[in-house]
């Protein structure tokens, strides 16, 4: 036999019996993004790799060892996207939207980073995201907040994710904090694990949100980037938490919250679940105003977050919230011999006219009762509607409970549609 080719390590197939979960997902997604009226941008896969180094940083995790960047037919180097700011940032710019006007944007799609994979963490997995460009205040920061927690409570998971919330300050601010972080840690240069050595000169915010504990520890006693903000950065961060204290939007501040990637500054978060062992970051963000100019365009104040998918699907698997999600199939139509089956076959036609919401699944490739009626009750149908030549002499079709022990009943075919509806809500 053929030897079979297996999928890549870290990208996952989601198979039929998964993809109504995702499909609940993007539908609240979808819901939730349009009742804020923001609008979808959808962007390639593939981008120059320069996108991604210029904004993303070079001497970030993702641009240093995650990219998949290949060479094309042309030698132009390129890279499956690793997130999705990047682009759209790059789109926005190249088709004049963002200068001088405002832009609430969202996006969905799969993103690329060559990673170990392991539970949470994927080579190909999926975000979900929004951007916004030309607000410079907080109350847009505040939004994008609210319309993450609504997702939250659409999802029914408000109780599993808390939001962590930090301000980075101004580019100004932040270069002032790192030499004195840069000299903080100079004094334990030795106790440091090897990752932190090497971020401390090269991205030395990173080290304070190391994983090591003993590193931890010392960090406890490091100078906070909150004492070095100045009056407007500070206005910035505190009209955010009032807004968030008043629509009652619950936070934590967590001075150690810096992000992984370059293009940050002022209002960080995350928002985590305890839920998911040690990937428990489901969706992050916060403001990039100095993107859009690093970028080519002209200087436009932008925020966003983006959000995993996959963590997002775990996370509704792990708390069991994945039952009240329907059956593929409500009505499964069996037909008995030739002249039953084209009347099965304008039957289910006719109900998928009249009940557009009633997923009608018809049985093909004949069979005997027996074995058509184990489709049936394969499908995960409510109901099967069987028609046979005595059904189809008398004008009528039998409906059978296959999930209850309700008696066969037989109605005529014209009420067919009112009986499934008064069935199956
Ligand atoms: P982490 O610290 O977990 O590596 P990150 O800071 O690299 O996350 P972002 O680039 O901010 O993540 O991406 C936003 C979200 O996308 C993450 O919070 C997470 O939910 C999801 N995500 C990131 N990388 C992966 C991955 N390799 N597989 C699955 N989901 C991911
Ligand atoms: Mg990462």
């Amino acid at each position: 036999m053929a030897k079979q080719i297996q999928a890549i390590r870290g990208m996952n197939d989601i198979l039929p019996t998964q993809s109504p979960i995702w499909q609940k997902v993007e539908a609240v997604l979808r819901h939730t993004v349009a009742a804020y009226g923001y609008s979808e941008i959808r962007t390639p896969i593939v981008e120059s790799t320069d996108l991604f180094k210029r904004s993303i940083g070079e001497v970030t995790d993702i641009v240093e060892k995650e990219m998949y960047t290949f060479a094309d037919r042309n030698s132009d180097s390129l890279t499956l996207r690793p997130e999705g700011t990047a682009s759209t940032v790059r789109a926005g710019n190249e088709h004049g939207l963002l200068y001088n006007q405002e832009q609430r944007l969202w996006y969905m799609g799969p993103m690329f980073r060559h990673e170990r994979p392991q539970k949470g963490r994927y080579r190909q997995f999926h975000q979900f995201g929004v951007e916004v460009y030309g607000i410079a205040s907080a109350d847009i920061d505040a939004e994008v907040l609210l319309l993450s927690a609504r997702l939250w409570r659409e999802l029914g998971i408000t109780e599993h994710v808390t939001l962590e919330l930090n301000t980075l300050g101004d580019p100004a601010e932040r270069a002032q904090y790192r030499d004195a972080l840069v000299a903080f840690l100079e004094q334990f240069k030795d106790q440091l694990d090897e990752d932190s050595q090497r971020r401390m000169y090269t991205n030395p915010l990173r080290v304070l949100d190391t994983k090591d504990t003993a590193v931890q520890a010392l960090l406890a006693d490091a100078p906070e980037l909150m004492d070095y903000l100045g009056e407007d950065s500070k206005n910035h961060f505190k009209q955010l938490c009032e807004l968030l204290d008043g629509v009652g939007i619950q936070y934590r501040i967590n001075p150690r919250l810096v992000r992984g990637l370059d293009y940050y500054n002022r209002t960080v978060f995350e928002w985590v679940t305890d839920s998911l062992g040690s990937q428990g970051t489901v969706l992050a963000g916060g403001r990039y105003d100095g993107l859009v100019g690093q970028l080519g365009g002209k200087d436009t104040p932008a925020v966003g977050f983006a959000m995993g998918l996959e963590r997002i699907v775990l996370l509704l698997e792990t708390l069991e919230l994945t039952q009240d999600i329907g059956p593929v199939v409500d009505v499964y139509v069996t037909a008995f011999g030739d002249a039953c089956l084209i009347e099965a076959t304008k039957l289910a036609e006719q109900l998928r006219n009249e009940v557009p919401s009633l997923k009608v699944m018809s049985h093909c490739g004949g069979g005997n009762f027996k074995k058509q009626m184990k489709r049936a009750d394969k499908s995960g149908a409510q109901v099967a509607v069987i028609i046979g030549e005595d059904e189809l002499a008398a004008g009528k079709v039998a409906i059978k409970s296959l999930r209850t022990n309700e008696p066969q009943q037989l109605v005529d075919s014209h009420q067919l549609a009112q009986v499934l509806t008064d069935l199956i809500e």
